[in-house]
């Protein structure tokens, strides 16, 4: 049963068969161009789509908006030291600011730096210092049927390899991604926490941890790793964080806000410097791009986060998703993980051949038949890699009911049932940068 119910509601549409095609073509059959009133579904991302609480929209109107010493900023500081374990925070307007000015602070040119998987604008923050980002997933990742549970572990034996390979003076941090968001949304474990944690310290790195969904990951542990059942979110949660040297954080994630985030660190020097990138890029250190209310609400929504039941309502109801799917027989990838469900295209329509997307064709085929909007994160988000053509259903936070999931299942099994009228897209403008290719290109039906 749902902990929560409405206070405010907004009106969605489910436009016509007609309005629907004669959309997706305006978008060039990309669904990041399709205007937001013309879905009925929105799955793109639950990055910032979420619903705030009453608590945390009483919060924004104590905003206190001063440029300096705001007393917003100190109670998130003291909300990050309560949750998370942190005594210096460096709010940022969202999560790739928090990378910003954190990798420009320990990273130098030519350095290398393993992650379990780096997300898109940590890999681009990395890359943008100089630096060399290098994935070691867990090698149970890229199996898209094994139902292990903690296939976003980071991969020691892949750490070490590459330590042999570059040596460990370039290696000046490992990082962690809590839940692993590039590969499908998966938890790391305790174990593999403290492990990746010893790895750094045995190469004298500093050790990082992408928070982004840390109360998700916390759940998982909760539920799935011997020896922690009887512990709470609460203190799972910070116990992940008790060997990280610091931390990024987007707000727009567990901090359960549409904007907002921050880097969180141990050491004073470190901390120092951070703040003094901060003012370049940021904000004054106690603002960081964010007015006084956005920082009230993300001081409310972390705590929020590993209040029960919001963690376990959430994780749940991904799962939901991910059930009525199976169920409709559509091939999902297994263990659905914390913030969305990954459908693998390829089952989907095996007669289109790689080159022509067929995770793409399911983006809009989803759209066309139900007005859900998905992501693709197949071979067209991801140019000259191998990667399997999933479509991405991320839900946003305590949004959708029931109903809402049934309707996205019930179109996923029209579009199988009609599967074989699908053909492939080919893409006919893109950007000049191919790694920012999926965000605007234009495509079209490789019949016409
Ligand atoms: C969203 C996200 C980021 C970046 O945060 P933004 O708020 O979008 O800038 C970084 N890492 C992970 C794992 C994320 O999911």
């Amino acid at each position: 049963m749902k902990s929560y119910k409405a206070k405010m509601v907004e009106p969605i549409e489910l436009p016509s068969r007609e309005e629907r095609e004669a959309a997706l073509e305006r978008a060039g059959y990309n669904a990041f161009n399709l205007d937001a009133r013309d879905v009925y579904i929105d799955l793109l991302t639950d990055s910032g789509t979420g619903t705030m609480s009453a608590e945390q929209w009483a919060a924004m109107i104590r905003g206190d908006e001063a440029y300096a010493g705001s007393e917003s900023f100190a109670r998130l500081a003291e909300s990050v030291r309560d949750v998370m374990g942190f005594e210096h925070v460096v709010p940022t307007h969202q999560g790739r600011g928090a990378e910003n000015v954190l990798y420009g602070v320990l990273l130098e040119d030519g350095d290398v730096v393993p992650n379990n998987s780096h997300f898109d604008t940590t890999r681009a923050h990395v890359v943008n210092q100089g630096a060399e980002p290098v994935d070691c997933p867990s090698p149970a990742a890229r199996d898209p049927n094994s139902t292990e549970t903690f296939k976003g572990n980071f991969d020691i034996d892949a750490g070490y390899a590459l330590v042999e390979e570059v040596g460990a003076d370039a290696i000046p941090v490992v990082a962690l991604t809590i839940t692993n968001n590039s590969v499908a949304g998966q938890p790391v474990s305790m174990a593999n926490i403290r492990a990746t944690a010893e790895f750094a310290r045995d190469i004298d790195a500093m050790f990082v941890i992408d928070a982004c969904r840390f109360a998700e990951n916390a759940h998982f542990i909760k539920t799935h790793e011997a020896g922690y059942e009887n512990h709470s979110v609460a203190e799972i949660a910070r116990a992940q964080f008790e060997h990280a040297d610091a931390i990024t954080m987007s707000g727009k994630k567990d901090a359960l806000v549409n904007i907002g985030g921050f880097a969180a660190m141990r050491d004073e020097t470190v901390f120092e410097h951070a703040k003094q990138r901060a003012i370049l890029y940021e904000g004054f250190p106690t603002y960081g791009g964010l007015s006084g209310r956005d920082i009230e609400a993300m001081a409310v929504g972390l705590r929020e986060a590993v209040t029960p039941p919001y963690v376990t309502d959430r994780v749940e109801q991904v799962a939901e998703l991910g059930d009525l799917l199976v169920e409709a027989g559509v091939p999902v990838y297994q263990p659905t993980g914390g913030h969305a469900v990954y459908l693998d295209a390829g089952e989907v329509f095996p007669h289109i051949p790689k080159e022509e997307f067929p995770g793409q064709e399911l983006v809009c085929a989803l759209y066309l038949e139900g007005g859900v909007r998905g992501v693709e994160l197949g071979g067209f988000a991801f140019p000259g890699t191998d990667r399997p053509d999933l479509v991405r259903l991320a839900l946003p936070r305590r949004t959708y009911s029931r109903e809402h999931l049934e309707h996205v299942a019930e179109t996923a099994a029209k579009v199988m049932a009609s599967a074989g009228e699908y053909g492939g897209l080919e893409i006919v403008a893109e950007p000049p940068m191919k790694e920012l290719r999926h965000f605007s290109s234009r495509l079209e039906p490789v019949s016409n």
